[in-house]
């Protein structure tokens, strides 16, 4: 087989299963927030591979802690402590504030776990009637059947059924979480900003509520972080801004910049709850993916990554402003927080409109939700860059009838 795109593109088309909708072009080669394609076409990266490519394509660092761990050791197992990845628990708990780090392979599995540890938990302390967890609704947690049993939306859930002991309410209601309240509930689950929803942001006192509320009730604050987390809204953890301590994080997504790697944080009080032989995982903090994530958080702290999301944030939250003031009839609103950053469309437009010619403009991005187009692209990005993807934007929604 020829390894031209062309050719490509029809190998990939009847082997691969076809659960995405690719379009046809394949991809060899990135660097920084550069792509390029089988033809040598180059496009901007402003979704580093929906959030996780933190540090851009080829950084040498990353590059290098890869290389030379493959050299030493790739897998183990958790049979045996393996070095980088002590070192990342330590640097992982250090940076989040949390005392415990268990490690998988994804968001869903990390979101496995905090459900397990939640229910293993109230199941040691002989409290079984306690397992039902409240979650929200437009959520997105991932698609194993516990995780999406957690996954508050319609479309990924339908036709996978029965999946139950989750309660869903509108995200940002108080009231209607306190009304969903009772002895059985074990946890709260929610995304600081929900993600894959349309980049929406709990409105100011909601994660403090909520903190409060669970804290009174004896019941677990779990936090979603897969998306938000390891700095991309300008702190280590999104729920930082609200000043609020969670009993369990989810991080994953951007943790391994590109190489898997999930993890489930916890606190103190919770480090009884999954003793040996209640949960693990095989590949779960493997050399491999330890030293890349320790490479991920060297680069945060030593470059100032988390400031740079910050100022990189309110310069795309700036130039996206203008463009929807230059577009009121088809803008609503720009809203986020750091570099998780999202332009949502008006009524009547969707997404995928704008997406297509942006990418045939040589601009990649992602919607999230049918009116929002997310903007996650590497904590490294240089404004030129931005600057220039805004600029195609802009001129794409000018052309859109
Ligand atoms: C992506 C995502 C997940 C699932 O992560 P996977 O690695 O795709 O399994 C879970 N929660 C949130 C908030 C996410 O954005």
């Amino acid at each position: 087989m020829s390894n031209s795109q062309a050719a490509l593109v029809q190998s990939a088309q009847q082997h691969l299963y076809p659960n995405y909708r690719q379009p046809p072009l394949v991809f060899v080669r990135g660097d920084g927030a550069e792509l390029w394609d089988a033809e040598g076409r180059r496009y901007l990266d402003l979704f580093a591979g929906i959030a996780v490519s933190t540090l851009g394509h080829a950084h040498p660092r990353l590059v290098r802690a890869i290389s030379e761990q493959a050299g030493k050791l790739i897998h183990l197992s958790n049979y045996y402590y393996n070095e980088p990845n002590v070192l990342l628990a330590a640097k992982l708990c250090a940076l989040s504030g949390m005392d415990r780090a268990f490690f998988c392979n994804s968001g869903t599995e990390a979101i496995e776990a905090c459900l397990k540890l939640v229910r293993h938990h109230f199941f040691g302390k002989g409290e079984t009637n306690r397992y039902r967890v409240i979650a929200f609704e437009n959520s997105f947690h991932g698609r194993t059947l516990g995780a999406l049993a957690a996954t508050g939306q319609k479309k990924y859930q339908e036709g996978f059924g029965p999946l139950s002991g989750v309660t869903h309410v509108p995200y940002g209601n108080i009231e209607r979480v306190r009304e969903a309240m009772g002895d059985d509930v074990a946890a709260i689950l929610l995304e600081p900003i929900q993600g894959e929803g349309g980049v929406l942001p709990a409105p100011t006192g909601f994660l403090r509520a909520l903190r409060d509320l669970t804290t009174q009730a004896g019941a677990l604050l779990i936090m979603d972080e897969v998306q938000t987390g390891v700095g991309r809204s300008g702190r280590f953890l999104a729920c930082e801004h609200d000043g609020v301590r969670p009993d369990v994080v989810a991080l994953a997504k951007a943790l391994g910049g590109g190489v898997p790697i999930g993890a489930m944080l916890c606190t103190t009080a919770l480090e009884g709850a999954l003793p040996p032989g209640t949960h693990g995982s095989t590949f779960g903090g493997n050399p491999l993916a330890s030293a890349a994530a320790l490479a991920v958080l060297t680069a945060l702290t030593e470059d100032k990554l988390m400031e740079r999301a910050h100022a990189s944030g309110e310069f795309l939250t700036a130039r996206l402003n203008a463009v929807a003031a230059r577009h009121p009839k088809k803008v609503e609103q720009v809203r986020g927080r750091g570099l998780l950053q999202g332009l949502v469309l008006r009524e009547g437009y969707e997404a995928r409109q704008v997406l297509g010619p942006l990418k045939d403009a040589g601009v990649l991005l992602t919607a999230a939700g049918d009116r929002v187009l997310r903007f996650t692209p590497p904590l490294t990005i240089s404004e030129s860059l931005l600057d220039e993807g805004v600029s195609k934007l802009d001129q794409v929604l000018g052309s859109l009838a």
